[in-house]
């Protein structure tokens, strides 16, 4: 059984039955679509019109193709480990003998626009992202609320499409999350130079019919906002299995809750990070598709620890911007000229390569990340000289 019809879930019953389970598969999702990838509702789906919704396996092959029993537009609302039911909020019961809980996450929702007159929205689905695109073609005064990546991808498409676009974020720049402040300036430039607006420092307090009222006294006028501040875990079913929810469901290397028979994988999952040296939650692409194949494996039987270094991208305008690891509290060596806007930065401490991040250096990336993978340790002095090939360290290994 799984809950969770997102990429997770579905990444994980295509590996189920690649890896020869014959048993029945039960997927609930809550949404009414079959499974989706999400990067492109900020991306391609804005940029152009015409980009079909990402589907994992078009509807009918989860049945057909794959023998998986989809239950869509289903929210599983309950669970007894004893009987070993899942329940939906339709009243129907699931049987099941293994659950993942792949839940994901949703968007956290910004209190002081609750109620607001004006056209509030968030993007984390596919009516989201076809809302937003509306306002693009109508050429909407847009105010977008987080300068974190899913806001600046979004107001990348919308400035790009002539909108008038406004960014406020809270801190006192942009990225501040992930991102060193080189790549906040970088960013911040190049939105600059499509017309974006910026406001730091501030939040927003009110609403009007036609604006928001800003921490700072100003009023910004806006015919939608789009609130990007981050996400929550959708953790309810595992807390109706008794399970721990601060920020994700707990996890260990292969998958598993403190529940037996109990696996957690994608976004909602909260697993251990040598990057960060503590358990994050990776709300990541490749998080949910790698770290949902290696645990629907130990689901049924194999033992597959799966400790990948979280990696993801972002692209805005001419930028792809590559993270791997965690770059934060670390010492940062460049690779390249930043000002050429190819170049990448290796995050160490101590001894140790613990992230990196590459601005269209997509091959400095693949090795880093195999790099960090490995946990190879090239000597700093090494990775200091621009000439140093990277292939290097892992044939040091
Ligand atoms: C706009 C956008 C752009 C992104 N771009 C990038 C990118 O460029 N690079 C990158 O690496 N990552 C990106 N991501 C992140 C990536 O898409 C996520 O990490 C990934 O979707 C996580 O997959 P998941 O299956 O864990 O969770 P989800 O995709 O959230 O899927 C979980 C599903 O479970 C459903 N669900 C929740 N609770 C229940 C319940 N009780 N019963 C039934 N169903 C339930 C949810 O509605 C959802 O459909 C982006 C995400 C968004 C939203």
């Amino acid at each position: 059984m799984i809950a969770g019809a997102g990429q997770a879930g579905a990444r994980a019953a295509e590996a189920l039955r690649s890896r020869g389970f014959k048993g029945a598969i039960t997927m609930i999702g809550d949404e009414p679509h079959p499974p989706y990838e999400r990067p492109q509702l900020s991306k391609a789906m804005l940029h152009s019109p015409d980009t079909p919704v990402a589907y994992i396996k078009q509807p009918r092959d989860w049945n057909e193709a794959l023998g998986v029993r989809l239950k869509t537009g289903a929210a599983a609302v309950d669970c007894d480990t004893d009987r070993r039911i899942v329940s939906t909020a339709d009243g129907r019961s699931f049987p099941f003998d293994r659950l993942l809980l792949a839940t994901g996450t949703r968007p956290r929702r910004l209190a002081a626009l609750e109620g607001a007159s004006l056209d509030v929205q968030y993007l984390r689905n596919v009516e989201d992202a076809f809302q937003f695109r509306r306002h693009i073609a109508a050429r909407s005064r847009i105010v977008i609320v987080g300068g974190g990546v899913i806001g600046l991808e979004a107001a990348c498409a919308a400035a790009k499409s002539g909108c008038h676009v406004t960014v406020i974020e809270s801190e006192a720049r942009l990225l501040a999350r992930a991102f060193p402040t080189l790549i906040s300036d970088l960013v911040a430039d190049r939105h600059r130079s499509h017309g974006v607006a910026f406001v730091f420092s501030a939040t927003v307090t009110g609403s009007t019919s036609h604006s928001v009222q800003l921490s700072n006294g100003t009023e910004i006028v806006a015919d939608l906002v789009l609130v990007g501040i981050g996400v929550t875990p959708s953790s309810e079913l595992a807390a109706r299995l008794g399970l721990p929810t601060v920020d994700g469901i707990a996890v260990d290397v292969c998958g598993r809750t403190a529940v037996s028979d109990v696996f957690c994988a994608g976004d909602a999952a909260l697993q251990w990070s040598r990057c960060h040296g503590r358990a994050v939650r990776v709300e990541t692409w490749a998080n949910a598709q790698n770290q949902a194949i290696a645990v629907a494996a130990n689901m049924i039987g194999e033992i597959n620890a799966y400790n990948d270094p979280p990696w993801f991208w972002t692209d805005q305008y001419d930028l792809n911007i590559q993270v791997v690891g965690d770059m934060r509290d670390a010492d940062h060596i460049a690779r390249g000229d930043p000002a050429s806007a190819k170049f990448s930065i290796i995050a160490m401490r101590g001894t140790e390569v613990v992230g990196a991040l590459a601005v269209n250096a997509a091959k400095d990336m693949a090795m880093l990340r195999r790099i960090i993978a490995a946990n190879a340790k090239p000597l700093r002095a090494y990775l200091e000289s621009p000439s140093y090939d990277l292939r290097a360290a892992l044939k040091a290994q």
